[in-house]
């Protein structure tokens, strides 16, 4: 990926104004499909109230920078013209995979990478009963953070 992406997101304004300034279309285009291609879910709640808000104040150009309907050449003027104010808010770094402990009771495995294939090949259960305990797992780390909640704030 290209090095600016991470100076957008983790450098300060004026750092971001420049590089989106000089940025050429490939690079914006870059920018545009990382964005775009947020899934549901991908942003925490407060993170979706915060990108509400700064598409307010700057006259809905979040929504139409994340609209299927809006040609690339106009997102890209978006960009360049008032990017460097809440872009960094969009590229929000890809979250490593979280560690999940096997919710099931009695059992002991903590910090397990694939909570689903532990369920399937140690408890040996089918389907239903995997998802089921997946959830499980999933509301007990909601506790500590929101990022379960379905994002309603991205078109689809
Ligand atoms: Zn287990």
């Amino acid at each position: 990926m290209d090095s600016r992406i991470e100076r957008l997101i983790k450098g300060e304004p004026s750092e971001r104004e420049e590089i989106l300034a000089e940025a050429e279309d490939d690079f914006l285009r870059e920018v545009i499909e990382i964005i775009m291609g947020c899934k549901k879910g991908y942003y925490s709640v407060s993170q979706q109230t915060e990108l509400k808000s700064l598409d307010q104040q700057h006259g809905g150009v979040v929504k139409r920078l994340l609209s299927k309907n809006i040609p690339f050449h106009r997102k890209e003027k978006l960009l360049r013209e008032t990017g460097s104010s809440f872009i960094h808010k969009l590229l929000k770094p890809k979250q490593h995979r979280r560690r999940k402990d096997c919710p099931v009771p009695g059992c002991n495995s903590l910090g397990l990478l694939q909570l689903h294939n532990h369920l399937y090949q140690v408890h040996e259960y089918d389907k239903s009963k995997r998802n089921h305990w997946l959830s499980v797992a999933r509301l007990r780390k909601a506790g500590i953070n929101q990022d379960a909640e379905p994002c309603h704030f991205i078109p689809q």
